[in-house]
Formats: C-alpha cells, sequence, structure tokens
C-alpha cells in the first residue's frame, strides 16, 4: 500500500490519507470487462424508482453485468437511520448515498441507486463524488397526481393526512432535473417500454472499460 492524498481533496482534517491498493479499477474492470458506474434514479415517490431499479438491474446482471441496487427505504434502515427528512438531513443522506455508490462503482460494479434525491444540489454532488463521467442520471417523470394515485405505499394518504411531514411533492419541494442523461415517462410508457429506452441509452452512455 502506498498512501499518497486523496484525489478529491475531501478530507478536512489535514492528516487522513488516500490508501491505494496494488489493483487498480482499471485492472478489475478488465477482469470483468464493463465498466463500474452510477445509474441515479431521480424522482417523486411512486414515480418508479423501486421498479424500474429491480427490472434494470436483472436485465443487467442476465446481460454478464455485475449490478447492485441502494434503495431508499433501504438505506434510511441501516446507513442514515439517524437522519430525518429536513433539507440539511436529506442533503447529508444523499452525501453519504453518493460516497457509498462512489465505491461500488470503483469496484467494478454498475450501481443502481434510487433515491427521491429532490434537491438538484444532492444530485449534483453525488455526481461530483462519483466523477461526472460515471454518473448517469435518470429522471422518472411521473406528475404528482399520477404519483399520488398510485400511492403504492399509501404515503401520500398519510402526508395529506398531515400525519407524514415534510412529504415530498405535498409538503416538500421537488427540483426536476434541468438536463439528465436520460428521462423516462413513466406515467405514459409501460415499465416494458421504459426498459427499451434505458438500455438503448444505456448502451450509447455507458463507459467503456
Ligand atoms: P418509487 O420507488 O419511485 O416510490 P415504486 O416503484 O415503488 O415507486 O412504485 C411505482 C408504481 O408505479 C408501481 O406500482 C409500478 O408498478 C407502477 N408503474 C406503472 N407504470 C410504471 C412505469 N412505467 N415505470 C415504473 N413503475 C410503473
Amino acid at each position: 500500500m502506498n498512501h499518497s492524498p486523496g484525489p478529491e481533496g475531501r478530507d478536512q482534517s489535514g492528516h487522513i490519507y488516500w490508501s491505494r491498493g496494488k489493483v487498480s479499477a482499471a485492472q478489475r474492470e478488465s477482469l470483468s470487462g464493463h465498466c463500474g458506474c452510477v445509474i441515479w434514479l431521480t424522482g417523486l415517490s411512486g414515480s418508479g424508482k423501486s421498479t424500474i431499479a429491480v427490472e434494470l438491474e436483472q436485465k443487467l446482471f442476465q446481460r454478464g453485468r455485475l449490478t447492485y441496487i441502494l434503495d431508499g427505504d433501504n438505506i434510511r434502515h441501516g446507513l442514515c437511520s439517524d437522519l430525518g427528512f429536513s433539507p440539511e438531513d436529506r442533503t447529508e443522506n444523499i452525501r453519504r448515498i453518493g460516497e457509498v455508490a462512489r465505491l461500488f462503482a470503483d469496484a467494478g460494479i454498475i450501481c443502481i441507486a434510487a433515491f427521491i434525491s429532490p434537491y438538484r444540489g444532492d444530485r449534483d454532488l453525488a455526481r461530483k463524488i462519483a466523477q461526472p463521467k460515471k454518473f448517469i442520471e435518470v429522471y422518472l417523470n411521473a406528475p404528482l397526481e399520477v404519483c399520488e394515485q398510485r400511492d403504492p405505499k399509501g404515503l401520500y394518504a398519510r402526508a395529506r393526512a398531515g400525519e407524514i411531514k415534510e412529504f415530498t411533492g405535498v409538503s416538500a419541494p421537488y427540483e426536476s432535473p434541468l438536463k439528465p442523461e436520460i428521462e423516462l415517462p413513466t406515467n405514459r410508457a409501460s415499465v416494458a417500454e421504459c426498459m427499451d429506452i434505458i438500455l438503448r441509452r444505456l448502451d450509447e452512455l455507458m463507459p467503456a472499460p
């Protein structure tokens, strides 16, 4: 191991160093035959993030790609169980997930991150952490009314009843992406059609080893 200053300049203490191993990301990629990257799914609750993440993971896996899903609810049970839904906590939630996603990508895995991630600035930070060329932002664009009608987890009903505070789309903002790499109209296109769109675009966008 050699110890050299980290590439990101994110250590604020001045005495923490980035340890490099003897196997590089490029070597890992040549073993697996593909690059690691982060596919970041963003959209309102009920827009289809979990559904698309699960389908996409299966399709990519069937094509011989190593994949892993980071999903909002699961992460909030563990890594981010200490965080709530205030703007500050949401930002910290996405920062931590951005760091974890980056580690997965560095390990050569296609990391599918499925999070509402309502703030543009937070998603931009996740992009910066992952390295912009390894970050593909996918906007699951369905109107609030459609998401609310679906309400797969009953959360909108609870938010409207005042049982859940700071609920995105109801009592907290969602800042839609300005230039996502991929946009899926999950209100107009079926899951299968969305999969066709995303897989075709990923073929063009995913970094080559
Ligand atoms: P989220 O993870 O964004 O909260 P979910 O995936 O849990 O959303 O729920 C989305 C719901 O919408 C599911 O019941 C899913 O079957 C339905 N749905 C209908 N059309 C689509 C589509 N094109 N893409 C994704 N989900 C869809």
